[in-house]
């Protein structure tokens, strides 16, 4: 059976589609990411249906019994069902919501976390719920999605899901996608009896996926999808040339421009690092400090006043070195929010200014910091506003420094923090840490801010959050030396 979620493997990658319905097996746990994401939509759909309140939860166990459990609620009488399943044509799906109208017509309800309505996605999601109930019997007359409001202001008290959500018509919209859609669905069913694995198509989904190990045993090394940044029509349309993997490139003209850099550098095994970005890197004025946020953007707020994916800074951890040239060991500073009855910011933003006084330069790894700030000034948070201008005014975005204009083969196709530090100080390492990266970081904080969490974890939270900033803006610090140290220009790879 094609399921929703299946059926949106098919669309970037058949083959994927393939590997999760005929050896899922394969595939890898969840991440925590991926758990949080699913645990978060959850909540919701439990708040979206406090807006029916004759509504009828059903079981959502094994297939056969919600399909029996179904059957038997729409024939009975209860105005609303939450959490319906039907089956028809080799497609199954669940409704979050189906009213019942006067005439014997339904309405689907579609519960999403997000805060708007976004095409084609939230579509083709009920398109394909449509699609099945019709070929199930089922007649609705129209169909809504229920969203987050995005101007919902928290009281502190329990969410009010009256005017937590708010809901659009997608009627016609859904009625536009059903015939491409029934359309599309014909190859994936072909797929689900098809034996042998379909042919490999480049692409760059390659990236993250679970079957990659399988899917690429008899491919040749090098796929283009590791050119760092290359999307996946330039990817497709080069596989249309008979271009598949990076040896068979023989001109980096045959690459968009900035895919050029990575592939000499690949094809040529000798590592390039911009002589410019030394230069620079040599005359960052000292103080430096090497700057590093967390925050978490809650779909549900969490303080007084918040609103739904506001953006709340928690933690800053800062590194300071006197000057460039400083053999001294650095100096570290940092804030983690711990009080669960304030908002963060205040004390963030008021601890931050104090720290960053004596910085004359501030070193940090993407736009997140200065977005970050931009937000809390706009949000009028005392210090915000100074501390915009000091980031705008001595700020230095290493990661927009070496993007595109430096490129080792060791970055392994990506210009993340997490392959760049190791190709540039493989002794750090964050394997020993409770937490490992930023969005674990950001799942613990919210268990910190749980009322229900104990002390003895809290002040655990609070040890591990400390060591995971604290490793973040040190590795920072040794990425600045690492590059600094550097042959600038063309080197032989040291991977
Ligand atoms: S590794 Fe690439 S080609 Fe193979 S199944 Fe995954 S996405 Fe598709």
């Amino acid at each position: 059976m094609i399921t929703k979620s299946l059926f949106q493997q098919f669309r970037p990658c058949a083959k994927r589609f393939w590997y999760a319905t005929h050896r899922p097996d394969l595939a890898k746990k969840l991440s925590p990411d991926q758990l949080a994401y699913m645990k978060i939509g959850q909540a919701i759909g439990e708040l979206a249906r406090q807006n029916f309140p004759t509504g009828v939860l059903l079981p959502t166990g094994p297939q056969e019994m919600a399909l029996a459990h179904t059957a038997v609620a729409v024939e009975g009488d209860a105005p609303v069902l939450f959490e319906a399943t039907f089956a028809a044509e080799e497609l199954v799906t669940r409704c979050d919501i189906l009213e019942r109208n006067a005439d014997g017509t339904w309405t689907l309800i579609e519960v999403k976390s997000g805060v708007r309505v976004k095409e084609p996605d939230h579509i083709e999601d009920v398109a394909f719920q449509a699609i099945v109930l019709r070929a199930a019997g089922i007649r609705i007359r129209d169909y809504r999605l229920m969203h987050v409001d995005r101007d919902y202001t928290h009281d502190g008290g329990p969410y009010d899901a009256a005017t937590l959500f708010t809901s659009a018509d997608i009627t016609g919209l859904v009625m536009e996608m059903i015939p491409r859609l029934t359309a599309d669905l014909e190859p994936v069913r072909a797929m689900l009896h098809q034996e042998e694995a379909p042919a490999f198509e480049p692409n760059t989904y390659c990236r993250d996926c679970d079957f990659r190990e399988n899917c690429h045993a008899n491919l040749p090394e090098g796929g283009l999808w590791k050119l760092p940044g290359i999307n996946v029509n330039s990817v497709r349309k080069l596989a249309s040339q008979g271009l598949r993997v990076i040896d068979d490139v023989t001109t980096a003209e045959q690459l968009s421009p900035s895919n050029r850099l990575a592939y000499r550098v690949i094809s040529g095994q000798q590592d390039f690092t911009d002589p410019d970005l030394i230069k620079q890197l040599e005359r960052l004025p000292g103080p430096i400090g090497f700057v590093d946020f967390e925050a978490i953007d809650p779909a549900l707020p969490k303080f007084v006043g918040h609103h739904p994916y506001e953006r709340v800074p928690f933690q800053w951890s800062l590194h300071v070195i006197p000057d460039a040239d400083s053999s001294q060991e650095p100096e570290w500073r940092d804030y983690l929010h711990t009080d669960v009855n304030q908002d963060p910011r205040v004390a963030f933003a008021a601890t931050l200014w104090e720290a960053v006084q004596d910085c004359a330069s501030l070193v940090f790894y993407s736009d997140y910091e200065v977005a970050t700030l931009k937000m809390l000034k706009d949000a009028g948070v005392p210090y915000g506003q100074e501390l915009y201008n000091k980031f705008k005014t001595v700020g230095y975005d290493l990661y927009k420094a070496i993007k595109g204009k430096t490129y080792w083969t060791s970055f392994n196709g990506s210009y993340s923090i997490k392959n760049v530090l190791p190709a540039v100080n493989p002794a750090i390492s964050y394997k020993s840490l409770n937490v490992q990266n930023g969005a674990v970081a950001v799942q613990v904080y919210e268990e910190y801010l749980d009322p229900t969490t104990s002390d003895e974890k809290r002040a655990a939270i609070v040890d591990d959050l400390r060591a995971y900033c604290q490793l973040d803006t040190y590795a920072m610090l040794a990425l600045y030396q690492g590059f600094r140290a550097a042959v600038p220009g063309w080197a032989p790879a040291n991977a």
